[in-house]
């Protein structure tokens, strides 16, 4: 295919490109210009000489300055860069960069099939779940919850299923702690998920420190919605007991339906994983397309990942609606160099071995690609960690980047699904919402041709543009929230552990 370019250049100000396939040295890649180092898939190559000391630019942004001279036609690998300073949190702009709704990208499809719950978004699923106050149940509840999975789910042809809502935090923390209200939240919130209908089933062990009345309000905190196993008499009569509870939840359960509802019902969360070069000029682009066409339908989009957004906060703060999201976006970003800080590291100890062997060299590019996934519709609210959203529209949430740090704490603030961009590939799932994952390169989706949900590859050959692949993820979430749809990783039932973030002390 003589008409796929060999390199893609993002911004004219950039001094580097990136191969869209492997490159020998001596390729030709642009009139005058050609190779001098073999360029692996997704690396920088330099467009320019590039004088040592000064600025390596992508996405129009400075990536860090040359540690050597860099000859026209090299190969720009992770180390030869110095990374810049982060950006300054003080005096940053506001409400400069609103696109008007009218600009956004319009809906392909205006409704979406949901469980209508009393407050807050709609369910994208029907289940129980059971939700654990300390790690120590945790044994019990997944052994009771493949019980109601065969004995008591077969009555219930109406409930999606049953979830066991362990995680690592409850007893043996330093529950007064400041930092311990974040912990606190998810497991409150996540009682409250949207897709569990506002049904309450809370199992504890009796002497642990996250005590019921922390996570559930008086009128909620009752012998119908709370089981402490050291109240019952040996295995048997604790896993009755269990299981009686769950068969009268599923009773509940089993009158709800779905209808049609406006998307303004519909709360979803972005996040990128195992990212490379190719993430923030196909994948992720994509994503931001779909999330402006969910904004424009009156859906609220969530994205987060503190130290992916760091080097974009001028960025991210231009398109925040007025001073308060911009305010609180600078509160996190400020509570998370203090936060790493502490640990005696900055935001580049984020980037993974994958994410370099991908072409990523520093957070700065890493960062770049993994804002477009916002799209670039006007901020309405930022959120700590675990919050739920008041608004709708686009949402900061701030979270830990880690995959499996970032989906609990989005979870928690009751995304009713999530959309996942890959460029090295994971088979991330989650158990409470759908995953759909988007790829970053043809050849991931034809190497996980059954793991990886879409392909945003086509992207980067010219076969599709970011509008075209951006519609298809729309239709996807509609489709997969609806239930009319399957992700490959509800298929094969591939689901992460809820590692709700913790920065409090564990004594
Ligand atoms: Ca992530």
């Amino acid at each position: 295919m003589n008409h796929v370019p060999k390199i893609i250049q993002i911004k004219e100000a950039d001094n580097v490109a990136v191969a869209v396939e492997d490159l020998a040295a001596g390729v030709l890649v642009r009139p005058g210009l050609a190779t001098r180092d073999p360029i692996p898939q997704a690396h920088k190559v330099a467009l320019a000489d590039i004088p040592a000391g000064s600025a390596i630019v992508r996405y129009g942004v400075v990536l860090g300055y040359a540690k050597a001279d860099i000859p026209a036609g090299s190969w720009i690998n992770e180390h030869m860069l110095k990374l810049p300073e982060s950006p300054s949190l003080a005096d940053l702009p506001y409400a400069t960069n609103l696109v008007p709704r009218e600009q956004l990208p319009e809906p392909t499809r205006t409704t979406w099939m949901g469980y209508r719950n009393a407050q807050g978004p709609a369910g994208t699923r029907n289940l129980l779940g059971i939700v654990t106050t300390v790690q120590c149940a945790a044994g019990v509840v997944r052994m009771a919850v493949e019980r109601i999975r065969r004995e008591l789910l077969p009555k219930y042809p109406h409930v999606d299923g049953v979830t066991a809502v362990t995680h690592p935090y409850g007893c043996g923390v330093a529950i007064h702690a400041p930092e311990a209200e974040i912990p606190i939240r998810a497991v409150t919130n996540v009682i409250r998920h949207p897709n569990f209908g506002g049904e309450i089933m809370v199992v504890g062990l009796g002497c642990e420190k996250l005590t019921y009345d922390m996570v559930l309000p008086p009128e909620d905190n009752t012998p119908e919605n709370v089981l402490t196993l050291q109240d019952y008499a040996g295995h048997d009569a604790m896993m009755q007991a269990i299981l009686d509870m769950a068969d009268r939840k599923l009773q509940k359960l089993e009158q709800r339906r779905r209808e049609e509802l406006p998307l303004n019902q519909l709360l979803i969360g972005m996040q990128c994983g195992g990212s490379d070069a190719f993430s923030g000029i196909t994948a992720n682009p994509s994503a931001g397309y779909a999330a402006d066409m969910l904004v424009r339908g009156g859906a609220t989009v969530m994205f987060s990942e503190v130290t992916e957004v760091r080097d974009g906060v001028p960025l991210l703060a231009a398109r925040c609606v007025d001073r308060e999201p911009r305010d609180r976006l600078a509160e996190e970003m400020r509570w998370y160099d203090d936060y790493l800080a502490e640990g005696g590291v900055d935001r580049d100890a984020n980037p993974t071995p994958g994410n370099k062997k991908g072409g990523l060299a520093n957070i700065v590019e890493k960062a770049m690609g993994s804002i477009a996934k916002s799209g670039t519709s006007p901020i309405v609210q930022v959120l700590s960690p675990a919050e739920k959203p008041t608004r709708h529209g686009l949402i900061y949430a701030a979270t830990p980047a880690s995959d499996f740090v970032c989906g609990p704490s989005q979870v928690a603030s009751g995304i009713g699904l999530q959309v996942f961009m890959t460029g090295r590939g994971t088979p991330y799932g989650l158990e409470i919402c759908p995953v759909i994952k988007v790829c970053s390169r043809k050849e991931m989706k034809e190497h996980w041709f059954d793991l990886i949900d879409i392909s945003a590859g086509e992207v980067a050959t010219g076969e599709k543009t970011i509008a075209q692949v951006g519609t298809e993820i729309f239709e996807w979430i509609l489709a997969v929230a609806s239930g009319e749809k399957q992700t490959y990783s509800d298929q094969y039932g591939f689901h992460n552990d809820l590692c709700f973030f913790n920065p409090a002390p564990i004594t």
